[in-house]
């Protein structure tokens, strides 16, 4: 081992020690934090509706009931049926503000029940991705496109990011503390302003790593 390599370990120490000396988490080579633990909450099936959508539907704007936990955003009062090629699900939950488009997400186990080929895809990002039709008891929309599996993500503002060493569209891995632990690679990093720190994961995910809502995350690794 040369004399630079040495040295490089041994400032990596150095700077170990004297951050939890300091009182902060230890950093470790990849320059993240990957001690300190991340709110896990679990997507279940929703749908963000386009204003003229909800009218179509409903005939009004949508109502709020509940405050989700990231700011601004909450659950309707309104519910609706989805229809696919291959089978119906009722009593769907619908999360305001009304977007520019409307858009599904789903589980894959759901995609397959409905019949829709969903991708993996970042909220918003929809284009190419199948349609379904939408029905409340009044109304009936047909979504060209908008069926989506939500990919796993991390919402943070930039506090956050720069205590966990990350920045906005990272990639990392994300290790879950539960009685079945797991670790979930590719997940998605959003930083925002609004932000509040949360792991959001969707139901498939949930089952297979025994989640429940007192397990957290720790990012170990960057993908
Ligand atoms: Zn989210």
């Amino acid at each position: 081992m040369n004399e630079k390599a040495i040295e490089e370990i041994l400032g990596g120490v150095i700077r170990n020690v004297l951050s939890e000396l300091k009182g902060q988490s230890p950093v470790s080579a990849a320059g993240l934090n990957t001690t300190d633990s991340i709110p896990v909450e679990l997507s279940a099936r929703h749908v963000h509706l386009s204003e003229a959508d909800a009218v179509e539907l409903f005939g009004h704007a949508l109502t709020p009931v509940r405050e989700l936990s990231q700011p601004g955003q909450f659950l309707a009062k309104e519910r609706v049926r989805l229809i696919g090629p291959k089978g119906v699900m009722d009593n769907v939950a619908v999360l305001g503000p009304s977007r520019d488009s409307s858009q599904v997400e789903v589980s894959k186990t759901d995609a397959r029940i409905l019949g829709v080929d969903a991708p993996v895809r970042q909220s918003g990002d929809v284009a190419g991705t199948p349609g379904i039709i939408l029905a409340s008891q009044t109304g009936i929309v047909g979504l060209e496109e908008g069926v989506i599996v939500a990919s796993r993500h991390i919402h943070m503002s930039p506090a956050d990011a720069s205590r966990f060493g990350v920045a906005d569209s990272d990639k990392v891995s994300v290790h879950l503390d539960s009685d079945r632990p797991v670790t979930l690679e590719e997940v998605l990093v959003r930083v925002g302003d609004s932000f509040n720190l949360a792991m959001h994961i969707d139901p498939d995910e949930g089952n297979s790593s025994g989640w429940n809502s007192q397990v957290t995350g720790r990012i170990v690794g960057r993908n």
